[in-house]
């Protein structure tokens, strides 16, 4: 291109304050503001003189129009978008763990809308505590003396460690060394907290004497985590939470008892492994239990701490409480998922006992509705049997029996499309299939998955 030619495509680039003129960009500056407006306009001018510098065309103002109009979308577009969790992980933790109860959200709102007495003792009209609030439920409903909720429990148990054994010992078995997914692994946690970590017996086989035999002087605490992600098989021993308690009393010594997902209701009801419960681990005796809010609890992410006063009381008054401090709105959240639980209603209000709970039969009626809806576009959709898992670092071994929609076509690119669109749908592929679980679908997805799939299946 000659220079002349270049000169004159130059000049066909619009002036900024000419281009804010035109009538598109008065809806983008209500919807984005000027200032962002401007400044996409710049950039994409910018990028178009670039282009003709090098010797490109002027694509003209149509052209321009839509650059601007993409860069503003892009730049508004949230990052956090809608999932349709149809890969059967109740508590998936990369989905966001639990999705929460209508009374839950309705509660979260409230607090966030306007003012509460968060830190304020309205009959005192003085300072109050945040701490105080979703204690009393926490108490009644785990047996426990005092309750603490911190941000999560991974917090929890920095918190505890640091709080109460930082530069002393703390003895826990070589088989509970865990790495949780993101990075938490207790030795790490236990460097992180200035504890010393004081590791006896071996991965598979530890008894109550390989912890008597570690005491010392200077040990604080005895502790217990869950092996939440894995399962030890086989020729294998771990001593009762009763004997760990005994030992910990005679040393005068304090047992931190750390559940991981932590849970009130029997999973054994839903034909699973027995998990432990809260209210189990506080009548053993341990001194402080700690487990999170957002796994089968089924609220708001959250670490829960309940135990002794004494101890809850120094967790309390140390600064790295400050740090790890809940927000109003999960406090709300917290307090009225802890009321489903209260009033007996967990299984049908709470959405990840509702899916835990619910019979293949009744997840395979729902397979049939969809594909019904369907029609033609799912002619070629199978219902299969299979199994659910209940995920979140929980149960690992277990299964819950399923229904599966087993999708016809090449797997991968299907669910790469799937996983694309608007609403993002993920779903999973086993033995080179794609398989859609409905146990973990909402009922009000069940309409835009419909809607997801036949755009897949037609297209
Ligand atoms: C999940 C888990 C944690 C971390 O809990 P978050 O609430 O995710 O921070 C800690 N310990 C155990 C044993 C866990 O299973």
């Amino acid at each position: 291109m000659t220079p002349d030619h270049t000169q004159s495509e130059l000049r066909r680039l619009p002036g900024v304050d000419a281009f804010v003129q035109r009538p598109e960009a008065a809806a983008w500056e209500a919807a984005y503001g000027r200032g962002p407006v401007v400044e996409a306009l710049r950039e994409v001018l910018d990028a178009v003189r670039a282009d003709i510098l090098s010797g490109g065309a002027y694509p003209g103002d149509e052209v321009l129009a839509e650059r601007v109009a993409e860069r503003l979308a892009t730049l508004a577009a949230p990052t956090l978008v809608p999932v349709i969790n149809a890969a059967g992980v109740v508590l998936h933790t990369n989905l966001g763990r639990a999705p929460l109860s209508a009374a839950v959200l309705e509660a979260m709102r409230g607090a966030g809308q306007g003012y509460s007495n968060l830190e304020y003792d309205l009959e005192a009209g003085q300072r109050g505590s945040r701490y105080v609030h979703a204690e009393a439920l926490l108490c009644r409903l785990t047996g426990a003396e005092a309750a603490l909720l911190v941000n999560n429990n991974a917090g929890a148990v920095l918190l505890a460690l640091s709080a109460l054994a930082r530069g002393r010992g703390v003895i826990i078995s070589r088989g509970q060394l865990v790495e949780i997914g993101g990075g938490f692994r207790i030795p790490e946690v236990m460097a992180q907290s200035g504890a010393r970590l004081v590791e006896v017996g071996t991965t598979n086989r530890t008894y109550v004497r390989d912890y008597a035999a570690a005491i010392d002087d200077d040990t604080a605490a005895l502790m217990r985590v869950h092996t939440s992600n894995y399962r030890i098989r086989g020729f294998t021993a771990q001593p009762e939470l009763a004997e760990m308690v005994a030992l910990a009393r005679e040393h005068d010594l304090l047992v931190i008892d750390d559940l991981g997902s932590g849970t009130l209701l029997d999973t054994a009801r839903y034909g699973l492994a027995h998990e432990p419960t809260v209210q189990e681990s506080v009548a053993g005796g341990a001194d402080l239990v700690t487990f999170s809010g957002d796994k089968l609890l089924g609220g708001p992410q959250a670490g829960i701490i309940v135990g002794k006063a004494e101890h809850v009381a120094r967790l309390r008054r140390f600064p790295l409480t400050r740090a790890l401090r809940v927000d109003k709105t999960t406090i709300a959240g917290i307090q009225t998922n802890l009321l489903h639980y209260l009033k007996g209603e967990a299984e049908r209000e709470i959405p990840v006992w509702r899916m835990i709970s619910a019979p293949a039969e009744e997840i395979g009626a729902r397979a049939e509705v969809l594909l019904a809806r369907l029609g033609g576009a799912g002619a070629g959709c199978e219902i299969i049997p299979g199994t659910s898992v209940v995920g979140g670092g929980s149960l690992p071994d277990e299964g819950l029996p399923t229904r599966l929609i087993a999708v016809p076509g090449p797997a991968e690119t299907l669910a790469e499309a799937l996983r694309r669109g608007r609403p993002a749908v993920v779903g999973r592929i086993e033995d080179g299939r794609l398989l859609l679980d409905l146990r973990t679908v909402l009922p009000e997805d069940e309409e835009p998955l419909v809607v997801r799939l036949r755009d897949l299946l037609e297209g």
